[in-house]
């Protein structure tokens, strides 16, 4: 029930009616007893300072962000944790006593889902797909987490020089050996695959109109190597599909999904999220 004592907190993005954050945290507050509540507003990088500044006027817990305000909100902050300022992106703000502080609780929640599967990325070998927004999180937690090696693939475009320069930066601040590879490099890509421990797919090859392709080759898949596919709408994709098939341990992007929702649950109220009953909600939600 709202009460004139009821806490807000959101998301800013547009679109954002898509959006499966407000079911999550709703719940999560109802299923916690904690008295706030979560909408969805249509913001984007016109009226974004605005936003921001009645997170300050209405004393909210703080906000998730998505499309186009991730990197457009960082001049408008007090403050950056260590992952958001080597990502340069932040998906969620918290309210602390008028401050505002970004983080990105994406590479975090994707290591949550690392560790669910038993894993650990301290000391292995992680190959990722793509150079993307999910990408860069990811990388950047898995060289924070004490990752050995990161190899990346990514297409030889216009954005490929400043993509090797972005990681070459990470690998400095970072003390973790990350190289960026031509996406077309097959000799170099059956190389890493076969010395690579976890290999992440973060493009979209697997989902939409490329439902039927798969980011790698299947011969590249081996019995050692734990694949996360970051999509999960279909729950099962090509690649997941082809890893099953050889033997590979994997799962799919609902672990990511769900973890990064559960942090900024933890940073806005201090409690954990009910991830089992969370789970079985989003679960549903994302074959709609
Ligand atoms: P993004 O910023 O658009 O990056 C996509 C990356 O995929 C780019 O590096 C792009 O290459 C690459 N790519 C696209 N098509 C390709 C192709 N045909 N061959 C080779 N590379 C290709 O997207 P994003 O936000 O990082 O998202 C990436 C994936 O992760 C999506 O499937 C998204 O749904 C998923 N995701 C999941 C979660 C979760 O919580 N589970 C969260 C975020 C994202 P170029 O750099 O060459 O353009």
């Amino acid at each position: 029930m709202i009460s004139g004592k009821t806490k807000l907190a959101g998301i800013f993005a547009s679109p954002v009616t898509h959006s499966l954050s407000p079911k999550m945290h709703n719940t999560a507050f109802a299923k916690c007893g904690i008295d706030a509540v979560y909408l969805a507003f249509d913001v984007d990088q016109k009226n974004l300072l605005k936003a921001v500044e009645g997170i300050r006027t209405f004393h909210m817990l703080g906000v998730n962000l998505s499309m186009p305000n991730k990197t457009a909100v960082i001049p408008y902050l007090d403050g950056l944790s260590k992952e958001a300022e080597l990502i340069g992106a932040v998906n969620t703000v918290v309210n602390q006593d008028n401050r505002l502080i970004g983080y990105n609780t994406d590479g975090m929640g994707f290591m949550r889902s690392v560790e669910e599967a038993g894993l650990t990325v301290k000391n292995k070998k992680l190959m990722v797909l793509g150079a993307g927004g999910a990408a860069k999180a990811i990388v950047v937690q898995a060289a924070l987490d004490g990752g050995r090696e990161v190899v990346i693939y990514k297409r030889k475009n216009d954005t490929f020089a400043s993509v090797q320069a972005y990681f070459k930066n990470v690998a400095e601040q970072t003390n973790c050996s990350i190289h960026v590879y031509d996406y077309e490099d097959e000799v170099q890509m059956r190389k890493d695959s076969q010395s690579s421990d976890i290999l992440v797919n973060a493009t979209d090859i697997g989902m939409g109109n490329k439902k039927e392709l798969t980011p790698i080759d299947k011969a590249m898949l081996h019995e050692k190597l734990v694949i996360f596919d970051l999509i999960y709408s279909p729950q099962e994709t090509q690649l997941l599909k082809e890893a099953r098939a050889n033997g590979c341990e994997s799962q799919n992007g609902l672990g990511m999904l769900l973890y990064q929702g559960a942090i900024a649950f933890e940073l806005w109220t201090g409690q954990e999220m009910p991830v089992c009953e969370i789970r079985g909600m989003i679960d549903g939600s994302s074959t709609h």
